[in-house]
């Protein structure tokens, strides 16, 4: 630690905060104990400074970005330390300890952004090579994290979207350091949303170990007062399947969402994701037809293998088979109006569907489905 954090570092600190050069060091341990931070403090990679009655609450980066999970993972650690500390006057700073390329990844441009959204002020933004912007509106965010995560997706992802009646909604992964990456977007959404006066339902959605998110970032986003932490019950999503054939299930939306990527429409490229829609290949009514056992009718409604996103307009015309995906993934128009026709090719942008959704588990969903017409 005394390797990284200099005199000449701390000096540097003063000067952006204060103004003035001069300070002296106090490390929090057993015997010094400190009213702002919590019993457990080792964590955040956090100083605080004090200045007449101000308090600022400093987080370091790593002097080397080792993987893009430890710097969102202090970062949140940080942001629930200052949020919970009762100290007065309290200010939350964030300070570089490298630079470069490693720095200014994607994903690491987009964390910062949500960190200047959440109130984090960069005390040496000349370490990168742009201006971070903070977040203006949900649609922003939305597409931010398209573009983050649409081309490496991984598994490990959270998501946020926007359902009918301007609903925001989060998709929370919650295993291992993904549940601070999960919070980090909570808390963002959070702060935009209260400006437009919006509400947030964020799902954790629990998998493996069954992990929640940590306990300080639920208790925050519930002070927050605009979201509502929703855990993905798969029991519940069971029952909901028994009673209904449409499944509005959470667990459904995001297996789609790791497999294809956010909402968009597959026909027509909407991107408006109030009416774009997870549609059944295979449809829920027909797999509860077939001779299997619960579980297996369970886990075909809810795979991501079995859904297309799709607006609307394109989703009911496919429910209704006046749109049809022929094994070649071709798309077909069935209807002998004219006019009806001229309007499907008006709307329609795609003659075959992309590739994106090519797998055998989907050419056999839509078999399936094709068997039954
Ligand atoms: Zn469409």
């Amino acid at each position: 630690m005394d390797q990284i954090i200099t005199p000449e570092l701390l000096k540097d600190i003063c000067i952006r905060i204060t103004g003035q050069e001069r300070y002296k060091v106090n490390f929090v341990d057993n015997e010094y104990k400190d009213d702002c931070l919590p019993k457990s403090y080792n964590k955040g990679r956090l100083a605080i400074l004090r200045y007449g009655n101000r308090n600022a609450f400093i987080s370091f980066s790593e002097v080397k970005v080792r993987g893009r999970n430890s710097a969102v993972q202090s970062a949140a650690s940080a942001f629930n330390i200052y949020y919970l500390s009762k100290a007065a006057n309290k200010e939350l700073y964030y300070y570089f300890l490298g630079g470069g390329p490693k720095f200014e990844t994607d994903y690491l441009n987009a964390t910062y952004r949500q960190m200047q959204t959440i109130g984090f002020r960069f005390l040496n933004p000349e370490k990168l090579s742009s201006p971070i912007i903070s977040f203006s509106s949900i649609e922003d965010l939305i597409f931010s994290r398209q573009n983050t995560s649409g081309k490496n997706r991984s598994n490990n992802a959270s998501y946020i979207t926007k359902e009918k009646a301007k609903e925001i909604e989060i998709y929370g992964k919650t295993y291992g350091a993904n549940k601070y990456a999960a919070a980090m977007l909570g808390y963002t959404a959070s702060a935009i949303a209260k400006r437009q006066g919006q509400h947030i339902t964020l799902y954790e959605i629990l998998e493996g170990d069954l992990k929640h998110m940590p306990k300080p970032s639920v208790q925050i986003l519930r002070l927050m007062g605009n979201v509502d932490i929703v855990p993905t019950n798969l029991e519940f999503e069971k029952d909901q399947f028994k009673r209904n054939n449409s499944l509005r299930s959470p667990r459904y939306k995001v297996n789609l969402l790791d497999r294809v990527g956010i909402k968009h429409c597959a026909l027509c490229h909407c991107e408006i994701p109030e009416i774009v829609q997870g549609a059944h290949v295979w449809p829920v009514s027909a797999i509860k037809k077939q001779a299997l056992t619960f579980e297996e009718q369970f886990s075909h409604a809810i795979s991501g293998d079995n859904g297309i996103w799709l607006c609307e307009n394109h989703h009911k015309l496919f429910d209704e088979n006046i749109i049809r995906i022929d094994k070649n993934a071709k798309i077909e128009f069935h209807t002998s109006d004219k006019s009806s026709l001229k309007f499907l090719h008006k709307i329609t942008l795609e003659n075959r569907l992309d590739e994106i959704y090519y797998s055998d588990k989907f050419f056999k969903y839509l078999k399936f489905r094709n068997k039954a017409l």
